[in-house]
């Protein structure tokens, strides 16, 4: 049996605002211990569970976050960037039972700490086929469509409340409560990586790979604070207007979905001037 972890920062042990997790920040070399923390434990439990296999992609920004040689020695990492699946890469080969979703965080113009998606700016909400969705939704739906369900996710008390709408067979586990966008009740590494380690192992009888279901075609939405993004959005063929502030494009599957939606963020972040967004 083998588990992917999507690993990203902003919903990890302690974290609550932007510095924690902007790479090459004091407090982001401190909070790469919390975090790394939090994966070790979800790798231990997974193995406690009865896991052969576990695979980690660094998912948060630059994708060089995890202190590799602070892992347990039964893991294997993908670090860095470019990936074609990007946050959830690695499940794609047919050899993935399950993923976990570690540190992650609301979507964009939600209620959680460090909420946002993909980009910390610029993008104010997103929406697949009509429903709100965060990075998670993305990502479990991309998960779906090669056969693997969402086991186990971490972050604070938000994103498990948002955990239940994309997977609601999968363990929870809130490292922290919600008090606003940079503050929150933090619980200590020592606490937290138990609760991931037991959540883990328990979630590890739920990693059974399935038969893909057919639920394509997707509509993605995005939503922004500037209207000329729209038109720097649109660049990216099969992306149009459908509102003053939004844009949307239908694609077949999620393997197509996600790569959109990464051009157009991309695209988009390079079109945010310093002053007036
Ligand atoms: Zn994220």
């Amino acid at each position: 049996m083998k588990i992917l972890i999507s690993a990203d920062m902003e919903g990890a042990t302690g974290v609550t605002w932007p510095g924690d997790v902007l790479p090459g920040s004091p407090q982001w070399e401190r909070f790469r211990h919390p975090f790394t923390s939090d994966v070790n434990a979800a790798v231990q439990g997974f193995f406690d569970g009865g896991a052969d296999e576990v695979l980690i992609n660094e998912a948060h920004s630059s994708m060089r976050n995890l202190l590799l040689e602070k892992l347990d020695q039964r893991a294997q990492m993908i670090t860095g960037r470019h990936k074609t699946l990007s946050m959830v890469e690695g499940v794609q080969h047919g050899d993935v039972d399950g993923v976990a979703f570690i540190g992650y965080h609301t979507g964009a113009g939600t209620e959680g700490v460090l909420a946002h998606t993909y980009l910390p700016n610029s993008v104010t909400g997103v929406w697949a086929n009509g429903a709100r969705a965060s990075e998670g939704l993305l990502n479990a739906l991309v998960a779906a469509e090669y056969g693997v369900p969402v086991v186990l996710v971490t972050g604070d008390d938000k994103t498990c409340e948002d955990a239940k709408g994309y997977a609601p067979d999968a363990r929870c586990v809130a490292v922290k409560d919600y008090v606003s966008r940079y503050a929150a009740v933090c619980r200590t590494p020592a606490r937290t990586a138990a609760d991931i380690r037991r959540a883990a192992r328990e979630a590890t009888v739920l990693a059974v790979r399935h038969e893909p279901p057919q639920r394509g075609p997707f509509t993605i939405e995005l939503e922004f604070d500037a209207e000329h993004l729209v038109g720097a959005a649109s660049v990216v063929p099969g992306v149009e207007r459908s509102g003053e502030r939004r844009v949307a494009y239908t694609s077949p599957t999620m393997y197509e979905g996600i790569r959109c939606f990464k051009a157009v963020t991309t695209v988009v972040s390079a079109a945010v001037e310093e002053q007036y967004g």
